[in-house]
């Protein structure tokens, strides 16, 4: 059986303790892998090969790191197939949105921040008439972690390793135990690109024993990291006393706010995309659907009629729209929210069922599910699900509409289907999220800043942002006669 080993200091190696875990292929249900189960041990090692490789690799020439960077980029492309059949079988997506999505932006985190840093500046002030000058020194922080979620796998695992490396810090890595496949093929990749030994460190494991050995190692000085709400939180209580540098991209219970000037059939279409894309495994998907009353009914039949026709299946088969869900104990979590639902009195529109899918009884497969909910305050309304379930609500003023957005404690993102101007920059600039998106979704320029507000998260990431990040601001004052 394939093992999943850890990547440190160049080398492929088995974890300290020889321990392994299961990994399972949740299109079918069966174990195909062993994951290296590291301890903090793993992490020492990880770390000291990072710790050694960081006087050279932060004091290697821009365009030398950017050159290292771009030729990564151009691997990941070149190894396009073999990559999203791997995160396809380990994630459960379908490869379709593997080739579409995943892979394609792995590589262009790689290639973006290639370039963003031969651009990244810093800043100088000099106090005229006074004799002073002041510039300021971004340097790269030393050693940090990267942990990341199993719903992107490669593509946010690697959104955290380009800037770091490209900033000149090294690196321990942990993607999340359910999806270690593609992280693990990073490796080669980055040997083969010429990556010096030590700058990227990939570790597999458990979050509570790798991935807290990361959090709580005392010279891990920044910690950039992707998951839920509730880890992130603890996350933050770990780190604060140590006050290392933390960067959180957390849960999301995103609106979608649908107005009845929009352009319908483009709006409808987006909407289903929005609601069910990775089975609705998106950070951004806009789970909490509000439409103005007087589209309300018209809307609520054409998209169930759309939804209905999506084809749940094989991740592999061509014509899936939505593959399985990333394993059994989350498929268990999506469905307790079904049963919730009719608890709480909502009426489910479609779906809500498991799906069998011939040769692969075993897989975790569920129907997009529409949910009509009469209270926002619901819980099916307020706590993310984090799968392919959507509520629906009316509303029948701007005000309602948005005190419904905002009346959950998540502010990841929002979409605004609208095309009166003054309602867009109304709305948006109320909204409490970190991202609007109007008449478009997932639509992403990977220069604009990145993350939440509320309890979606702390910090920004993308383009500069991320870059900051990476870096510690140091001002030297010169006086000068
Ligand atoms: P999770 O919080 O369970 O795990 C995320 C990562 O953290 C994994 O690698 C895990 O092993 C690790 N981890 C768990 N406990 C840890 C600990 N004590 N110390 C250190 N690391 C620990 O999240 P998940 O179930 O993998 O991912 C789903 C969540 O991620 C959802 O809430 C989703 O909204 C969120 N997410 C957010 C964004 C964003 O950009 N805001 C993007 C994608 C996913």
């Amino acid at each position: 059986m394939q093992k999943i080993q850890n990547y440190i200091n160049g080398n492929y190696c088995d974890p300290v303790s020889g321990k392994w875990l299961d990994n399972y292929n949740p299109s079918n249900g069966e174990v195909y892998a062993q994951i290296a189960n590291s301890s903090s041990k793993d992490v020492a090692a990880a770390y000291e090969a990072a710790r050694d490789a960081f006087p050279s690799w932060s004091n290697t020439p821009i365009e030398e790191r950017s050159r290292i960077l771009l030729k990564i980029a151009t691997l990941i492309e070149e190894k396009m197939m073999e990559l999203a059949t791997a995160e396809a079988k380990d994630n459960g997506k379908p490869l379709s949105l593997a080739l579409a999505v995943d892979i394609p932006r792995a590589s262009s985190n790689f290639r973006f921040f290639a370039n963003a840093i031969t651009q990244f500046a810093s800043e100088a002030h000099e106090s005229v008439g006074l004799g002073t000058m002041n510039f300021t020194l971004r340097q790269p922080i030393g050693v940090v972690g990267c942990i990341s979620p199993w719903n992107l796998p490669l593509y946010l695992f690697t959104w955290k390793i380009a800037p770091a490396i490209a900033a000149g810090n090294t690196v321990v890595a942990k993607p999340s135990e359910v999806t270690p496949v593609t992280a693990a093929m990073l490796g080669d990749i980055c040997t083969e690109a010429g990556l010096p030994k030590g700058v990227l460190n990939i570790l597999h494991g458990e979050g509570p024993s790798a991935g807290q050995a990361i959090v709580e190692h005392p010279h891990i000085k920044a910690i950039s990291f992707t998951g839920g709400t509730k880890t992130g939180e603890h996350l933050a209580r770990t780190a604060a006393p140590m006050f290392k540098k933390l960067s959180l991209e957390l849960g999301g219970k995103n609106p979608n706010l649908i107005f009845a000037d929009c352009d319908y059939e483009k709006m409808l279409a987006i909407t289903v995309k929005s609601s069910f894309a990775n089975q609705g495994q998106i950070c951004l998907c806009g789970s909490r659907i509000f439409v103005e009353r007087s589209l309300f009914e018209r809307f609520k039949k054409d998209f169930v009629a759309k939804v209905s026709q999506l084809k749940v299946g094989d991740p592999f088969d061509a014509d899936s729209d939505l593959g399985a869900l990333v394993s059994r104990p989350h498929l268990e979590k999506v469905r307790a929210y079904i049963r919730l639902a009719k608890e709480e009195g909502g009426t489910i529109l479609f779906g809500g069922q498991p799906v069998t899918v011939k040769d692969h009884e075993q897989g975790y497969y569920l129907q997009p599910t529409i949910i009509e909910v009469f209270d926002d305050q619901c819980r099916v309304n307020q706590e993310e699900i984090f799968g392919p379930v959507v509520t629906l609500m009316p509303f029948d003023t701007e005000e309602e509409a948005l005190k419904m957005a905002n009346g959950v404690r998540y502010g990841l993102s929002a979409t605004l289907w609208t095309n009166d101007l003054n309602r867009t920059m109304r709305i948006s600039k109320q909204l409490e999220v970190g991202i609007v998106w109007v008449n478009t979704w997932l639509n992403r320029d990977l220069r604009t800043p990145f993350g939440g507000v509320k309890d979606s998260g702390v910090g920004r990431e993308g383009g500069f942002e991320a870059l900051r990040f990476f870096t510690e601001a140091k001002n030297v004052c010169i006086k000068y006669e």
